[in-house]
């Protein structure tokens, strides 16, 4: 996937202001940012559903804001988990999923990917009938059934428990697995760092950083905080040098240095440096 000086504006307020991607296939790629970053508007832009002012885009090797035949063979290759949840309250989990297979050339088992987004004790049951984070989970099905050469996922485990996550996290590594290419946004930071190979922080419309997000924002170079149970209780250190100072330490307390811990800044420390405390409520 590749973005060129990619601008979108609605009235003067400019919510993308000249980006650069390139996604490589295979890769799961996420976009960080704040509320109103612009990370929707570009999501949109590259899935087709809203144009663009400005900027080269292709994806999959086509310009998403191709039209009739061309369009319809794209997106058979595409698979979108949306913010907002679709409402077909009145079939049930198998039946939507079943329905929404039709529309592909090469859909997975429909029962496959309901067990695939743990749902498969729902299958029978009405949409409407599913919590917030089942129904969440049932998009996650929709967007995946197609066997999708590329997902995009906007915010895709909102309102799901940490159990309800971790298994998504593992369903995702999956289908990296089996080749797909993944462009994923959210707010959680750990979500990003247990499954990005890259990620681009964007704040107002732009690109700040995009790294692995073991090296994001210098990271991996930050200060460690060393901290351990001295004789006047918790003590601790910045260093930019941990081995030497645990050296030393190691020759006061000779045994075990009482409650040793090293951290260096989190990948949500780092983030929320770089976009200088912007607001990032989920
Ligand atoms: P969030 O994390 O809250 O989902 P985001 O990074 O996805 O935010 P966007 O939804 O792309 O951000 O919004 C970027 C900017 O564009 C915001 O200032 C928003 O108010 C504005 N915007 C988005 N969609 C529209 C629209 N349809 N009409 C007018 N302004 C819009």
């Amino acid at each position: 996937m590749n973005v060129r000086g990619l601008e979108k504006s609605y009235g003067p307020n400019k919510a993308v202001a000249g980006i650069d991607l390139t996604i490589q296939p295979g890769e799961i790629f996420a976009l960080l940012g704040p509320n109103g970053a612009g990370k929707t508007t570009t999501v949109e832009i590259l899935e087709g559903f809203r144009d663009r002012d400005r900027g080269e885009v292709s994806v999959l090797g086509t310009d998403p804001g191709v039209k009739g035949e061309q369009a319809r063979k794209w997106r058979n290759r595409i698979g979108i988990v949306l913010q907002s949840t679709n409402d077909a309250g009145d079939l049930s989990v198998f039946e939507t999923v079943a329905h929404f297979a039709k529309y592909y050339s090469n859909p997975r088992g429909v029962d496959e990917v309901i067990n695939a987004v743990g749902l498969t004790d729902k299958s029978k049951e009405l949409i409407r009938t599913l919590s917030g984070g089942q129904r969440r989970r049932l998009d996650v099905a929709l967007g995946i059934i197609g066997s999708p050469e590329l997902l995009f996922l906007d915010e895709p485990t909102t309102g799901f428990d940490p159990e309800a996550r971790r298994a998504f996290w593992a369903l995702i590594q999956d289908l990296r697995k089996s080749g797909a290419t993944i462009l994923l946004t959210t707010h959680y930071l750990d979500e990003a760092e247990a499954l990005a190979d890259r990620v681009a922080v964007i704040n107002q419309g732009k690109i700040i950083e995009v790294a692995t997000p073991a090296l994001l924002g210098g990271r991996a170079t930050s200060l460690a905080t060393v901290s351990w149970k001295g004789a006047n209780g918790i003590q601790t250190e910045r260093t930019d040098n941990p081995t030497a100072l645990i050296r030393k330490l190691t020759e006061t307390y000779k045994d075990e240095i009482p409650e040793l811990t090293v951290k260096r800044a989190s990948l949500e420390d780092i983030y929320l440096e770089m976009i200088g405390g912007a607001d990032v409520s989920q």
